[in-house]
């Protein structure tokens, strides 16, 4: 699996800049085969493009930026096996390994945040310091789900296998079990239910390299209810905001954004909000 095998489509907004001439390289890998309540997240990549074609503006008010003004560029889809995890992860790590292998940023537009895992795993063979800063309303920390240690409710215990917990900074978590949130209390950097906190801090992370997840449930289920596991009590887009500006300082090397179900919500809301987050997080990181 290479980036040529890639589906092509029309691109996110205005992200047309040549692959050799991109600094970022947005691919849609729609996996959501351990999807534990509802799945659906892997008609996200599509779902976000169409949405931007129609109804989202390339100019951020909040950055003072466009689109336009980045070279970022859309390589497509995976065409992922659904239901062969083992391959599907294979596809999306050695798609992460060629991105990187370029010196670009990869962006990762999901499928669910077992995703994560291979392109964390790529971006930590390039970084050998690679810290984690998830945005959930889950910690993600079990270490089984339904018996499978490979799930979106155990990707950031696997991360933490790797890696240890003092580099994982978990933002905006709301939900999972005791044992997990004693868990996270001993061993990850630890900011529940809102960002304010964090973003006192994130300056102090200084110029580490850093991979940004956003796990879209971590905004409030009435904003994004097209979700696989909403959760009530979450972040609106104001507070997302401020989030993206105190992230400026740092050195983010690669990213996903993950967890949107867009046929779940007909009402067709959680994907615009979805759009308008990635067009936010694409102009937040490329500075
Ligand atoms: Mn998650
Ligand atoms: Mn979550």
């Amino acid at each position: 699996m290479s980036l040529s095998d890639l589906i092509q489509g029309a691109a996110f907004l205005e992200c047309e800049a040549a692959l050799e001439d991109a600094h970022t390289v947005i691919v849609g890998a729609g996996y959501d085969g351990t999807s534990s309540y509802r799945a659906g997240s892997r008609f996200a990549p599509q779902a976000v493009r169409s949405e931007t074609l129609y109804s989202l503006e390339s100019y951020s008010p909040y950055f003072n930026r466009d689109l336009s003004s980045l070279a970022i560029h859309d390589a497509g889809d995976i065409d992922l096996p659904f239901g062969d995890k083992s391959s599907a992860l294979k596809m999306i790590r050695s798609v992460a390994d060629e991105i990187l292998d370029m010196d670009k940023q990869p962006f990762f537009i999901g499928g669910e945040h077992l995703i994560t895992l291979p392109l964390f795993e790529a971006a930590l063979q390039k970084y050998n310091n690679l810290h984690l800063i998830q945005l959930d309303a889950h910690l993600d920390l079990m270490d089984m789900l339904f018996g499978d240690r490979l799930s979106h409710g155990t990707v950031v215990r696997r991360i933490m296998d790797r890696i240890g917990g003092e580099r994982i900074f978990q933002v905006g978590v709301r939900s999972g079990s005791q044992e997990e949130f004693e868990l996270a209390r001993e061993k990850t950097r630890f900011f529940p239910f809102n960002t304010m906190e964090f973003n006192k801090t994130a300056e102090t992370i200084g110029d580490v390299p850093v991979y940004l997840t956003v796990d879209l449930d971590v905004f409030d289920s009435s904003l994004i209810p097209g979700t696989g596991t909403p959760e009530a009590g979450g972040i609106f887009f104001p507070e997302f905001m401020q989030f993206m500006q105190a992230l400026q300082p740092l050195n983010i090397v690669a990213c996903d954004v993950v967890e949107l179900a867009p046929r779940i919500d007909p009402t067709g809301a959680s994907t615009a909000a979805a759009s308008k987050i990635i067009r936010e997080m694409l102009l937040g990181v490329n500075c």
